[in-house]
């Protein structure tokens, strides 16, 4: 018997970060607390305004055409996609249907459909209790990108990957915060379960605000479809929402097709030509984007950095600035290195303290300068890698320059013969047994007296040495 096979494709919007709407010179303020604050006779819809197109959000979604290697629209227009809600002041979204600004590329192995420019709706705050929705026009009219993938998604785990690579690339460009929490990047997932070849009833679920919810909605999904194919039940094509209490889709509404929204070109909009436009050009669009994760982590991975860490650096801001400050100048063998320190030590020091659960390290204790000192130190073999430890600890508890700390503390490992004679001198005073012991011929006494001196010594001293200065000394 053949398997049911689950078909994922997803839809997904990215408010654009930009310094007005979309098409309106109302401020696109993702912080404004106040409702209906920025808005305008245009985004309210006042009969007799006209929309004019913002050239910065079609230059970002050009952008993330250009990094997914997408073709890039030559002719370009607006359309109107009609229908009744009121969030929708105008009665229709603008949209693009025909001519989307970018068609095709890939991203994190996904084949990409098409990336489209369009405008956000209002929020609405509907109150249970009173019975009534209010309604906010501060989002009305902000630049929304909008993503489709191809069916070609077989599993949640992949699907969570694919919005997690793109809201990393979305931040690396600067065109989105694209956060989820806060509806910045909105997910919609296409999922439909079938066998042999043949693709079943496409279910959309919406309403996913995080990674989480995201990946347990598709397994959710997959599962109640699955089961009732085996039951021979028809799957209903339908749009679902996400019920996080229950940790279940649920039916929302039966989905309109296209055919439903009369999409036209909008008549108040002139059409582009990009080619026409010089700050569109591919090269120069190439010409703009920054690193772009996946070349950063080739980069990494060339440096011999371990693949999690790479990881934590590519997708922290902080402590991936931090960890390109440290390394500089380094070759491998130091990356490697220092790589360690920052992944193991550091982010544990930055973990016990306690100020954060975002799990981002805003803050790093240490300045990349004092780190490379304690780095450069380990590396010509001056301390021990217990005493690089503690001296980071000491260096972020009491911000003293690690080398200081070193001379203070007498932490080195080529500390002169003297400071070692004399905590070799005191372990001799307080171990008159152990002492004992040894010149009675037992050996392992001596090894005792070496523990106790690199006790003393926070692990600096070398134990060799240790025991050529005991043995004198006894
Ligand atoms: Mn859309």
């Amino acid at each position: 018997m053949s398997e049911y096979v689950p078909t994922i494709g997803l839809e997904i919007h990215a408010e654009l970060k930009t310094a007005t709407k979309m098409f309106c010179h109302s401020k696109n303020d993702a912080n404004e607390s106040r409702p209906n604050v920025n808005v305008c006779p245009v985004c309210l819809a006042h009969p007799g305004t006209l929309p004019v197109i913002n050239r910065e959000a079609v230059r970002h979604v050009l952008r993330v055409g250009s990094s997914l290697g997408g073709t890039m629209a030559d002719y370009t227009e607006f359309d109107r996609k009609n229908y009744f809600y009121p969030d929708l002041p105008k009665g229709y979204q603008l949209s693009q249907y025909e001519y989307p600004l970018v068609s095709g590329g890939v991203l994190d192995g996904i084949a990409i459909t098409r990336v489209h420019l369009e405008e956000d709706t209002a929020s609405s705050l509907h109150d249970e209790a009173a019975g009534a929705t209010s309604i906010d026009y501060n989002r009305a009219g902000l630049p929304l990108m909008e993503l489709v993938t191809e069916p070609v998604i077989k599993s949640a785990s992949e699907a969570a990957a694919f919005a997690r690579e793109l809201q990393l690339l979305l931040r690396y460009l600067g065109v989105s915060d694209a956060n989820m929490e806060k509806g910045e990047m909105r997910v919609e997932a296409n999922i439909s379960v079938g066998k042999d070849g043949v693709l079943g009833t496409k279910v959309e679920i919406k309403n996913l605000n995080s990674f989480r919810a995201m990946e347990r909605a598709v397994e959710y999904e997959i599962k109640r479809q699955k089961e009732m194919l085996e039951r021979k039940e028809s799957v209903v094509q339908e749009t679902r929402g996400w019920d996080e209490n229950r940790q279940a889709t649920f039916a929302q509404r039966t989905k309109e097709g296209s055919a439903d929204y009369r999409y036209f070109p909008d008549p108040d909009l002139p059409s582009l030509k990009l080619s026409e436009i010089s700050e569109y050009e591919k090269e120069a669009l190439k010409a703009s984007l920054p690193e772009l994760p996946w070349e950063r982590r080739k980069r990494y991975e060339d440096m011999g950095v371990k693949r999690e860490d790479a990881e934590s650096y590519i997708r922290d801001p902080e402590l991936g600035a931090f960890f390109e400050a440290v390394v500089a100048g380094y070759a491998n063998e130091g990356v490697v290195l220092a790589s360690n320190y920052i992944a193991n030590d550091l982010v544990n020091i930055i973990r016990d303290s306690e100020k954060r659960d975002t799990g981002l390290h805003n803050e790093i204790p240490i300045s990349a300068f004092y780190f490379k000192t304690i780095i450069d130190m380990l590396l010509k073999k001056d301390i021990s890698s217990r005493a690089a430890k503690d001296i980071l600890l000491i260096s972020v508890q009491t911000g003293a320059e690690p080398s200081k700390i070193v001379k203070e503390r007498g932490l080195g490992e080529k500390m002169d013969t003297g400071a070692i004679e004399a905590v070799a001198r005191d372990v001799i005073d307080k171990n008159p047994k152990v002492v004992g012991d040894l010149k009675a011929g037992k050996m392992p006494a001596l090894e005792f007296l070496v523990g106790q001196c690199m006790k003393q010594l926070r692990g600096a001293g070398n134990p060799e040495v240790l025991r050529e200065v005991l043995k004198k000394l006894i």
